[in-house]
């Protein structure tokens, strides 16, 4: 062991160097320094494993010389040298980082190399405290951050709960926890509610208490994984009536014992009431329909009746009067005839229009390619008499009302047939092609064409484009297909055919996918 020992007073430094040469199996080797600056050298140069120091050197003075030295030797312990009766000042050295004191006086060689030993062994015991000391801290610091992120994590969980006005609880051993949100739902301060089923239940609405107590009982008496269900609470803060939606999962033991159960609470109040107005507004909407199409059949029946009457006393007239009244009245009477007979048709149109939802079947699987044949049995005279041809594909069998698939085929192939230039066979092209969850029909012809601009306005309610002189009819057809097409869940629309002529194409749903109304609207 390398001792430095500095000592002013060389007698003093003799002895103890004497002293400790009696301890061979220690091994000391002994430099000497005479002053605080030759032991700073020394140190500066080859270190030293202890140092033995006098206080009260020609160049420093007590404390001074421990604080220098301590300065000058982090590692190594420090023995200091008093006098007899300097035993505060030996123990003040202590607390400047000094290992250990001993009096000049009493030093003998077992005294002196105990000293040594014990300030060797309490360098190494502080110097392991300080490093255990660095460690505990540096752990301290890690858990204050493991518990900053934590409470981080909680306030975004908190912040998320009350923006979704969710909450979410817990349930173990009898006693309930709720997160912030439920105690906001429920209108409740943390201190007011004794955390208890019992407690909870209280906040439900009378009503709905059975319910809400039977959910959460019926499940675990069942051994259910959980339950969803919806009622009403009365909030504590303010007596309002609030609907909440719960979730819950039950966690069991091996054994499918409770060990806890977890829910989440949802104020779906908003939603509710929205609900509720819709569901209001449907009725209403409802309601009016039905009226509007009980007045649609009464008018169009009850108007039958006074049109028959004067179309029959027309044709009355002309036969028992015609050639007394002259070609003048005659052609007047044409003119009464024609326009009973318009009107009449016109009656027969809106009254089909009207009953499309009233008088709705329920969907079936339809072949389309039988739709299209009956449709084609029906104009079978008009057919034949302009000479018009159909080619048809093979045609999908859809999920839908079948005497409406007739009605939209036989409109379509009807106006096809109608708008086509004199001298022209109609030819009509229907195919069928599948467009993601739909399929796709279209029914090409070589008519007359639709300008651009007036291809969303013909499936208005009497939107016609021509002059009747030119082409006869209601303006109703194509709002009827419309109606049906709407009605299947499906869109309907033209566009210019290539070359001459336009393409009604209209989608319905595959048949495998619900329709969003197979009831009357
Ligand atoms: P209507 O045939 O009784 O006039 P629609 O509602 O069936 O009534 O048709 C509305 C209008 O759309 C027709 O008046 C006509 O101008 C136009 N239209 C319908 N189908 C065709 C077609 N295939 N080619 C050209 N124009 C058509």
């Amino acid at each position: 062991m390398r001792i430095l020992l500095v000592e002013d007073n060389p007698a003093d430094a003799e002895l103890i160097r004497e002293l400790l040469l009696e301890y061979p199996q220690h091994s000391f080797s002994v430099r000497h320094a005479g002053s605080l600056a030759s032991a700073l050298a020394a140190l500066g140069d080859e270190g030293a494993d202890l140092i033995l120091l006098d206080l009260g050197l020609p160049d420093s003075q007590g404390t001074e010389t421990v604080r220098a030295v301590r300065a000058a030797a982090q590692d190594a312990p420090i023995v200091v040298l008093t006098g007899l009766d300097d035993e505060d000042v030996g123990i003040s050295m202590l607390q400047e980082g000094a290992q250990d004191y001993l009096a000049k006086g009493w030093m003998s060689g077992a005294v002196l190399v105990r000293s040594i030993r014990y300030a060797e062994e309490r360098k190494r015991i502080e110097a392991e405290l300080v490093r255990k000391n660095a460690e505990l801290k540096a752990a301290n610091e890690a858990l204050a951050a493991r518990k900053e992120e934590l409470r981080e994590r909680e306030e975004r969980l908190r912040r998320a709960q009350e923006i979704a006005h969710l909450g979410s609880w817990e349930l173990a051993d009898g006693r309930l926890s709720w997160s912030d949100e439920v105690y906001r739902i429920y209108g409740v301060r943390p201190q007011e509610f004794a955390a208890t089923y019992g407690a909870y239940l209280e906040s439900v609405h009378p009503e709905d208490r059975v319910r809400a107590d039977a959910a959460y009982g019926d499940s675990v008496r069942e051994g259910r994984a959980g339950y969803e269900t919806e009622y009403r609470i009365v909030r504590r803060s303010d007596g309002a009536v609030r609907h909440v939606y719960e979730r819950c999962t039950n966690l069991r033991d091996g054994t499918g014992r409770i060990l806890r159960s977890e829910g989440i609470v949802h104020d779906i109040t908003e939603r509710k009431e929205h609900e509720d107005a819709l569901l209001g507004m449907t009725r209403k909407l409802q309601r009016s329909n039905e009226d509007l199409e009980r007045f649609a059949y009464v008018v169009s029946h009850d108007l039958q009746e006074p049109l028959r009457t004067v179309s029959s006393f027309a044709q009355l007239l002309e036969r028992r009067y015609g050639e007394q009244l002259g070609p003048e009245a005659e052609e007047f009477i044409g003119f009464m005839t024609d326009g009973t007979a318009r009107m009449s048709a016109l009656i027969t149109d809106l009254l089909e229009y009207s009953r499309i939802s009233s008088r709705a079947q329920p969907f079936e699987a339809v072949d389309l390619g039988g739709a299209v044949e009956t449709a084609l049995e029906n104009l079978a005279v008009r057919m034949e008499e302009c000479g018009g041809r159909i080619l048809c594909d093979p045609m999908p069998t859809v999920h839908a009302d079948r005497m409406q698939m007739v009605r939209l085929a036989q409109n379509l192939l009807s106006n096809a047939i109608k708008f086509c230039p004199a001298g022209r066979a109609p030819i009509v092209k229907i195919r069928a092609t599948r467009a993601g969850g739909d399929w796709l029909i279209r029914f090409e012809d070589n008519g007359i064409g639709i300008d651009a601009e007036c291809c969303d306005q013909i499936f208005e309610v009497f939107q016609r484009l021509h002059d009747r002189s030119e082409y006869p009819g209601t303006g109703i057809g194509l709002a009827i297909c419309r109606r049906i097409v709407e009605r299947h869940g499906g869109r309907i629309w033209v566009e210019p055919a290539a070359g001459a002529g336009s393409a009604f194409c209209f989608t319905l749903p595959l048949q495998d996918r619900p329709t969003p109304s197979s009831s009357p609207d």
